[in-house]
């Protein structure tokens, strides 16, 4: 085994008995969590080596490395997930290979996905990403505060994931969200947040059966957000290491 092979080995223990104790206090079922190893910034050595570990599962955030990534691991049948802000001159690209697509947050983009998931003949599996940052006060209207990482209100979610389901050539999947920056007051605690999310999907769950996905917690939230009912967990640094200061 390389020495990095096995560096990822142990990390993808670590994670897993994190998964299983955070299932187990939760009373839920291990096999309801799927992991998803966020490889932004690895090389697609490290793909490759998660796959031998047995992972399937990689979420990337941006489009030239995830297109990159996935035409250079075209060989191994991977589940590839987009989970960074998308904007619509990407979608094409997106498109092509992305099977799970989580940042669905507007209108626009809907539309602009369906067009791009049509021409490539494919029907790539969407979320309608959640913002949870707490509403700045003071700031008039649904758009949220200056820390903007994506997302539509919780209040707009259902209108939104009704839109992407009468989209020809998206699936409605379910929802996902990224925990409020912590430290930033009251309503940025992660359980509270993943909470509101888990309300979020059983409300678009009424309506669309088919929406069962929650994709919340990374590495530092994992525990909080199985226990509100995550289904897909995005693990990147936890698995593979610090990405260094600088990237996002
Ligand atoms: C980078 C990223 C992750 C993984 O975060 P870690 O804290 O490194 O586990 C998860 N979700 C999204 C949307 C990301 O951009």
């Amino acid at each position: 085994m390389s020495r990095r092979l096995e560096e990822l080995a142990a990390n993808l223990d670590a994670v897993r008995a994190r998964i299983r104790a955070a299932c187990s206090a939760a009373g839920r079922d291990p096999a309801e969590v799927r992991l998803i190893a966020v490889t932004k910034t690895r090389p697609a050595s490290d793909v490759r080596s998660l796959r031998e570990l047995g992972v399937t599962d990689f979420g990337e955030n941006r489009d030239a490395e995830a297109a990159a990534k996935a035409a250079a691991c075209a060989d191994l049948d991977l589940t590839w997930h987009f989970v960074g802000q998308l904007q619509t001159r990407k979608c094409r690209g997106v498109a092509g290979y992305a099977d799970v697509i989580h940042s669905v947050d507007r209108l626009r983009l809907v539309r602009a996905l369906g067009a791009a998931a049509r021409r490539a003949g494919r029907e790539p599996r969407c979320l309608v990403q959640v913002n949870l940052d707490p509403p700045v006060p003071g700031a008039a209207g649904p758009e949220p505060g200056p820390a903007h990482r994506g997302g539509v209100r919780p209040g707009a979610a259902l209108e939104l994931a009704a839109e992407l389901d009468r989209e020809p050539g998206l699936a409605l999947a379910g929802v996902m969200a990224v925990a409020p920056l912590p430290g930033h007051g009251p309503g940025t605690d992660p359980a509270a947040a993943f909470a509101v999310l888990a309300r979020t999907a059983a409300r678009i769950r009424a309506g669309n059966p088919a929406a069962t996905v929650i994709s919340a917690g990374m590495s530092g939230d994992l525990e909080a957000a199985i226990g509100a009912g995550a289904t897909h967990v995005r693990i990147g640094t936890a698995l593979l290491g610090d990405r260094g200061p600088l990237v996002m």
